[in-house]
């Protein structure tokens, strides 16, 4: 269901994503059924009873008043009929540039985000170029494309699309192998698990498609799915890593698949140089 984290691969990483991004946009299939989830985002953003050891906080003043629509530190804005104008982008944070009274984390959600005209997205553009330590931003769309790049660029993106592409099984069982070698050779041949990965796949489109099987592997073993394809490529030694090492793991390809996403341009010796230092870290 997709208003339990529980059931959703984005709850093994949402908790942790806050502490690096303040922007984030969530594309969906549908904006209205999506909503409970995105509020269960939000709530694990304000509440620092959510999900705290992966529990969800049952009874807080403020996720009641979430549930309600009557906390004060989060305003949604979604379209008229014409679309989002500047003037709601400026009234939102006009009462969001107040600290909370209890210091609580505020956030703003965009519902149609691509429906806002040019002078309210660049009047949103300078709000999340200077973001304020505790206010987070939440773009929801059904089609990222529909956005400004320059907006993109700064936010994270989320996408929970059911649309699911196939992978061709050899693809599968590649990024199987190179998980697996990851973990076994530790950080002694980083340089060399590098070049084995830059092998297969050196194009940043190609590097995408391939953290997204790493993503669907790391999701499969963690939620102990039964998808017979993946099950029969993803190895043992593979499945009986620690799922908290995996976590770890997908948290560091989400962020580095986000920069790829968002950076055409990016230079794939450098980055790649990077993830596998982060990566490295996660070993230690
Ligand atoms: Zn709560």
């Amino acid at each position: 269901m997709l208003d339990d984290f529980k059931e959703n691969k984005f709850y093994n990483y949402a908790i942790n994503l806050k502490k690096y991004y303040h922007a984030y946009i969530f594309e969906v299939d549908n904006i209205e059924k999506s909503m409970p989830l995105i509020l269960a985002f939000a709530k694990v953003i304000v509440c620092k009873m959510h999900f705290t050891n992966r529990e969800k906080c049952l009874d807080c003043n403020i996720c009641h008043l979430i549930d309600q629509g009557n906390y004060s530190g989060l305003i949604i804005i979604e379209p008229d009929n014409i679309g989002i104008k500047k003037e709601q982008v400026l009234d939102m944070q006009k009462k969001l540039s107040y600290k909370s009274v209890d210091n609580n984390n505020q956030v703003y959600i965009i519902k149609y985000a691509e429906k806002m005209n040019q002078s309210a997205a660049n009047s949103l553009l300078k709000f999340i170029e200077e973001p304020l330590d505790n206010l987070y931003c939440i773009l929801v769309t059904t089609d990222k494309r529909d956005l400004l790049e320059t907006i993109i660029s700064r936010c994270i993106l989320i996408s929970l699309k059911q649309e699911k592409e196939i992978y061709d099984k050899e693809d599968i069982k590649k990024n199987n192998d190179f998980l697996l070698k990851i973990y076994q050779e530790k950080e002694n041949s980083l340089p060399y698990i590098k070049s084995m990965f830059l092998n297969y796949y050196s194009k940043r489109e190609d590097i995408i498609k391939a953290f997204n099987i790493i993503e669907m592997i790391i999701d499969n073993i963690i939620n102990n799915s039964k998808n017979k394809d993946l099950c029969d490529i993803i190895s043992n030694e593979l499945s009986n890593i620690s799922k908290l090492y995996l976590i770890n793991i997908l948290e560091i390809v989400v962020l580095y698949k986000n920069k790829l996403l968002t950076n055409p341009n990016i230079n794939i010796n450098l980055f790649m140089d990077r993830f596998i230092i982060d990566i490295s870290e996660v070993i230690k």
